[in-house]
């Protein structure tokens, strides 16, 4: 499947949820979601009645969308999470979060996770001193995150760094932005994470599947 490349902010109006794909202006009231919240397209302000697998289906969607995945490597992170530990949802969850693009937006190195993905592919990361371009790398706790010396400089990264300084970084992290750096302190538990979706829908549908 390929990679969306439509407006963003139908993907919002069709999960009637905020996936904040937009950086600042997710924020705002210029968010979609305020200002037309119904879903996109002829039939999106119709009344519909949704049966449980449009449900389970809505929740895998939405959280895919989150974390920008497409289908196949959700699909590999679930059967990831089967072999993990604990509640399978909560795993997978705890899988996608430690992304290293999920990571650099939560440290406020990007303002939404497209942007860090884009980051990532653009040579501008290094993790535990060497460099890396590929955005779907899992993190691990004790991992070091930090901006490349030539990129400290880029305006544009300085300008990300500002406006987002004020977003709160997750427990799991540490941010030291006058460093360039972030530290993963531990895995995420799922209250560390703030995706109102209920994971233990995706499970559902993927049994039957
Ligand atoms: Fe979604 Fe952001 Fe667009 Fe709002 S502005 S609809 S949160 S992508």
């Amino acid at each position: 499947m390929a990679r969306y490349t439509g407006a963003v902010c139908r993907l919002c109006r069709r999960e009637g949820q905020k996936l904040f794909l937009k950086g600042e202006r997710c924020y705002t009231d210029k968010c979609s979601i305020g200002r037309r919240s119904y879903a996109p397209g002829q039939h999106g302000q119709g009344r519909k009645k949704v049966s449980e697998y449009g449900l389970q289906l809505r929740a895998k969607q939405a959280t895919r969308r989150y974390y920008g995945v497409l289908e196949g490597q959700f699909r590999h992170y679930y059967e990831l999470a089967k072999k993990r530990e604990g509640k399978v949802g909560e795993q997978l969850l705890a899988l996608l979060e430690m992304r290293l693009d999920n990571v650099i937006y939560r440290l406020g190195f990007a303002s939404s996770r497209p942007e860090a993905r884009q980051l990532v592919i653009h040579n501008h990361f290094s993790l535990n001193g060497k460099k890396v371009n590929i955005p779907s790398l899992l993190v691990k706790p004790g991992d070091i995150i930090e901006i490349n010396e030539n990129s400290r400089q880029s305006e544009k990264i300085k300008k990300i760094i500002e406006s987002n300084a004020s977003r709160p970084v997750a427990k799991w992290l540490e941010s030291n932005k006058d460093q360039y750096k972030g530290t993963v302190l531990s895995e995420p538990n799922r209250e560390d994470i703030d995706l109102p979706v209920e994971e233990t829908l995706i499970v559902e549908l993927y049994s039957k599947l």
